[in-house]
């Protein structure tokens, strides 16, 4: 289809749209502007659970100077706390190297010693913590940012409040409900979308998810969109069928934009643990992605496994979703996340 005719169909479906015809299919901007996100809980309230199961556990386990002994019982500790075995190892070599040194060794020399690598870890990665939003404005236009995860981890949730923040900072975003697969997914989408006073690009019938990002991304460029976050499925028969479809989806909008996706970033259930990171590494293998938005990190105890992915895979977390509105999204620091996890 080219360019003018897709402008032209556009066009149409926006003006009959309005007036209540093809509402369904494409959802046209409210006039008003969106409401500025609230600010989400701070991280050291949100990781209270996670720390109480890490340097919380480690402190009421030892007492007073520490020995070879105690240091098994930190180790012990470790490998049950989600941060998976490389990790573990990393953080216990450093340990036992830093306290080697030192005659007496204490609590506050562990603390240093722990935090001091937990840090190394995470800045060691490229673009760790580093707002994809920061490039924005600057950025060719549009924007195309490839959603990928398994069901169920909060993927379409997260789609709509990354729309809504990109909204609030003035962005024209284009939500494409790309998990053609499920029934719901399409529904689900639109109802974030609204909320999120973003359009959707959502058509009825369609069931070739790359014709959905390719017409998606093809309207975006035309109608000089800042934004595109593209829904992907998150099941499909096998494995290898969702991986070969998510590929295609991929080369497909490279048609359009050799740089795009601009962004392919993974949506992990923090409350999954070690099988996030596997969960992680599968898509990582096919897709490359760019980094991971973890969800639900409040009130879980296993928030450890975004040092896992740093370590393991050396991708970088970019936001974290931290409870059900749409507002409960913050982007991720190193820093914060260190001092969160130590400190009460
Ligand atoms: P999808 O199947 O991956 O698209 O998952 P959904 O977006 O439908 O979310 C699944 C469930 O997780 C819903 O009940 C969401 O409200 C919930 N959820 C998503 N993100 C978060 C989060 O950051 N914190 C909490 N507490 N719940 C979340």
């Amino acid at each position: 289809m080219t360019q003018d005719l897709i402008i032209l169909i556009v066009e149409i479906a926006a003006a009959v749209g309005a007036a209540g015809g093809l509402g369904y299919w494409f959802t046209r901007k409210p006039k008003t502007p969106p409401a500025a996100p609230e600010p989400p809980p701070s991280l050291n309230r949100t990781l209270r659970s996670t720390r109480d199961s890490f340097w919380g556990k480690i402190q009421r386990s030892l007492s007073g100077s520490i020995d070879t002994n105690q240091l098994e019982i930190i180790e012990e500790i470790l490998y049950t706390s989600d941060l998976g075995p490389t990790t573990v190892a990393k953080l216990l070599d450093s340990v036992e190297d830093q306290l080697s040194r030192q005659d007496k060794k204490s609590l506050d020399m562990l603390k240093t010693s722990l935090k001091g690598e937990v840090n190394s870890i995470l800045t060691a990665v490229p673009k760790m913590g580093q707002s994809p939003f920061l490039n924005f404005e600057s950025s060719a236009k549009p924007q195309v940012w490839m959603i990928v995860g398994v069901n169920g981890v909060g993927k379409t949730t997260t789609i709509g409040k990354l729309a809504h923040v990109a909204a609030s900072k003035g962005a024209k975003v284009l939500v494409a409900a790309g998990d053609t697969f499920r029934a719901a997914a399409q529904s689900q989408l639109r109802a974030w979308s609204e909320r999120a006073q973003v359009e959707i690009f959502a058509p009825e019938g369609v069931k070739d998810p790359g014709a959905v990002a390719f017409d998606a991304v093809q309207m975006a460029k035309a109608r000089n969109y800042d934004l595109v976050l593209i829904d992907t499925a998150g099941r499909l028969h096998t494995q290898d069928n969702l991986m070969e479809e998510l590929k295609k989806v991929k080369r497909v909008i490279q048609k359009l934009d050799p740089q795009a996706p601009h962004e392919t970033l993974i949506v992990l259930d923090a409350n999954s643990g070690q099988n996030a990171l596997v969960q992680a590494q599968k898509f990582h293998e096919t897709l490359k992605l760019s980094g991971a938005i973890f969800t639900k990190m409040d009130g879980t105890a296993k928030g450890g496994v975004v040092l896992g992915l740093a370590s393991q895979l050396q991708l970088p977390t970019v936001f974290l979703g931290v409870g059900e509105s749409m507002d409960a999204l913050t982007g991720f620091s190193p820093q914060e996340y260190t001092e969160a996890l130590f400190e009460a």
